[in-house]
């Protein structure tokens, strides 16, 4: 059969919890191979294994990928209500749905006589694994019923349980793929897969090789766990004649320790980063270096170059390590570049997260709060730090928060309070409350009383804002306002130097 001209590729999860990094990295790799080639993305969800389901797995990658910005062409979406709904002419998309195609493939290769029947019990596998383990041998079915007669494999076929295994030739396969080129391995060594179990659903194997033939994938790109899959998929394709696709298997993915970026060593999943306030630009464009990379080595890309730049023959072999310290170095890179705007509506939910009430439809708040953004948005690293970076700008002057640190550094001494005492005053005389006037005003009422600038600079911020760092003072100052600067200033007199006549 001709292969379409047309590039077609698929991500191909199973759903048995968060989507990982790692899931991500092949997503966005298919992704940008497709696009870059015209070609069509497709996403097909692998849950043949049902003792590894979860629950609501697929309706949460979906939506991860949603957020993650990477679209594609066919498969399952979720409808404004959240319920599935699949897309694309060569569907079902979900492998549960298609288990009588499976089954009707296994039966082929079964007359054709490239696969057999097994009827093992589970405790008899169990003892021929421990026996080779003892012996240090590698486990692996010992084909006890390789050699079952057609007549005798028939008759017990009505009477008992059985599974389907894939004849494995004692001989080698060999193929090419495309990022490590040929790849070899000994037939002798590999188990005959079981490919329908004797509960009538197919193994990862078996359902993965017929749905990238019958969706007519052109190229496997996926991770390099699943090469040592790839020549039991070479034998089922060749054994039911069908061209095998192109296969890349993309690099491993490690911590800075060089241990295996795996769920267990946390952090890994998409979810969690979505929460810390990563914005899917940034963690697409630095997942997008795992394993890839352009000759000038840049670093930044928009989406469109990642586009047009991506191509599977700069892909490395070697492993790649995840260095989340890299990650947020990007996060605050794309924060600085993103319209405030922009940023204001992505920090919604982590102000309500913070516990901070916003009313979305209160247009002068949020331009109040695109400006107090603006104030800092060279320095925000992650979505989160936004709402305790600016909230004592939107609290009422009776519930700032002064750390104990700051009362016992600030608000202390007599000398303290006098200066609090003239400030105010002074303040209260100035009738353009803006930014260059604050600052010359400031300025000369410390050169004039003989105050040290920092002294007052730091007091002043600590009265109105309760801490010792932020925005610029005069921004700070500005963006509360006359009345609520004199006001806290006030509300610290009285609650803090008490004692202090
Ligand atoms: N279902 C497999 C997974 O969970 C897909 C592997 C492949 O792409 O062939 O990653």
């Amino acid at each position: 059969m001709n292969k379409p001209t047309v590039v077609r590729v698929r991500f191909a999860p199973s759903p048995t919890g968060f989507l990982h990094i790692g899931g991500l990295r092949t997503a966005l790799f298919n992704y940008l191979f497709a696009r870059n080639n015209n070609g069509k993305f497709i996403l097909r969800i692998e849950d043949t294994d049902r003792t590894r389901y979860v629950e609501g797995a697929t309706e949460n990658l979906i939506s991860i990928l949603n957020w993650s910005g990477l679209d594609y062409d066919e498969g399952p979406y979720l409808d404004t209500h959240g319920k599935i709904y699949q897309k694309g002419d060569y569907g079902p998309y979900i492998q549960s749905q298609r288990i009588e195609i499976y089954k009707r493939y296994a039966m082929e290769l079964l007359k054709k006589g490239f696969a057999y029947r097994c009827f093992c019990s589970p405790q008899r596998l169990e003892e021929v694994r421990k026996l080779q383990l003892l012996n240090k041998q590698p486990p692996k079915y010992d084909r006890l019923c390789r050699n079952l007669s057609e007549t005798e494999s028939n008759r017990r076929a009505a009477i008992e349980p059985y599974t389907i295994r894939l004849k494995v030739p004692d001989e080698k396969i060999v193929f090419t793929d495309i990022i490590r080129d040929k790849v070899e391995f000994d037939g002798s060594l590999i188990d005959d897969q079981v490919l329908l179990k004797s509960d009538g659903y197919p193994t990862y194997h078996l359902a993965n090789v017929v749905d990238d033939h019958l969706m007519e994938i052109t190229h496997v790109i996926r991770g390099e766990e699943w090469l040592s899959s790839t020549p039991k998929h070479i034998l089922i394709y060749k054994y039911l004649d069908w061209q095998p696709p192109q296969f890349a298997h993309l690099p491993l993915l490690l911590n800075p320790d060089r241990s295996k970026l795996s769920k267990r060593s946390g952090d890994v999943a998409v979810e969690e980063y979505k929460k810390e306030g990563y914005l899917p630009e940034a963690l697409l464009n630095y997942v997008a270096l795992l394993g890839w990379s352009t000759e000038d080595s840049q670093q930044i890309f928009t989406k469109q170059e990642l586009i047009d730049k991506f191509s599977l023959s700069r892909c490395s072999k070697s492993p790649a390590i995840f260095d989340k310290q890299k990650l947020l170095w990007m996060n605050s890179e794309y924060i600085r570049k993103t319209d405030p705007y922009k940023l204001m509506e992505y920090s919604i939910p982590f102000f309500v997260s913070y516990g901070i009430k916003i009313d979305i439809n209160n247009s002068e708040i949020k331009e109040y709060i695109v400006k107090l953004i603006q104030l800092e948005q060279q320095k925000i690293k992650l979505l989160k730090d936004i709402p305790y970076m600016i909230e004592f700008f939107l609290k009422p002057d009776t519930e700032i928060e002064y750390k104990e640190n700051v009362v016992k550094k600030y608000f202390y001494l007599d000398t303290q309070k006098q200066i609090l005492i003239e400030v105010r005053d002074m303040l209260q005389t100035i009738t353009q409350f803006d930014k260059t006037t604050l600052e010359h005003q400031l300025r000369n009422f410390c050169s004039n009383r003989g105050y040290k600038t920092t002294e007052v600079f730091q007091l002043l911020r600590a009265a109105v804002s309760g801490r010792s760092e932020g925005p610029g003072l005069f921004d700070l100052l500005f963006f509360l306002g006359k009345e609520r600067v004199i006001n806290r200033i006030n509300l610290v007199i009285k609650k803090f130097f008490l004692n202090i006549k």
